[in-house]
C-alpha cells in the first residue's frame, strides 16, 4: 500500500497526524486548516471544552450517594451539563456522628501505636 501523501502540499509523504506532512504539520497555520483524521479526537475525551446547557435546577442528592448517580445519568442522558452550581456538596460539619467516629479510630490508632 502506498502511503499516503500530504494533503496541504500534495509531495510529501503524510508522516504527521492529519495526514499532513511534517513541515506543513508545523508550520503555523496549516494544521489549523485541517481537521483531525483521529476517531478519538472527533469522539472527544472529554477535555474539549464544551458547552452543554446546565439542568434546570440543582439536586439535593449528596456526592457519592445512588441518588447523586442517578441524576448525573439523566442529566448525560439528556445532554446537560453534569454538574449544578447549586448541587448539594458534603459538609462534614452537617455529620458530627461521622467525625465522632474518625477522631475515635484516630485516638485507637495512636493508642495503639503508643502501646506496641
Ligand atoms: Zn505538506
Amino acid at each position: 500500500m502506498r502511503a499516503h501523501l500530504c494533503r496541504h502540499c500534495q509531495k510529501a509523504p503524510a508522516s504527521r497526524p492529519r495526514r499532513l506532512c511534517w513541515s506543513c504539520y508545523y508550520r503555523p497555520g496549516v494544521r489549523e486548516r485541517y481537521p483531525s483524521t483521529s476517531k478519538f479526537a472527533r469522539q472527544g475525551l472529554g477535555l474539549v471544552q464544551r458547552c452543554r446547557p446546565l439542568p434546570a435546577g440543582p439536586t439535593a442528592a449528596l456526592p457519592g450517594s445512588p441518588e447523586k448517580i442517578t441524576v448525573l445519568e439523566q442529566r448525560a442522558l439528556l445532554g446537560l451539563e453534569l454538574w449544578h452550581p447549586d448541587d448539594a456538596i458534603l459538609d462534614r460539619r452537617a455529620f458530627p456522628r461521622l467525625r465522632l467516629r474518625a477522631r475515635r479510630l484516630r485516638e485507637r490508632v495512636v493508642s495503639s501505636l503508643i502501646a506496641g
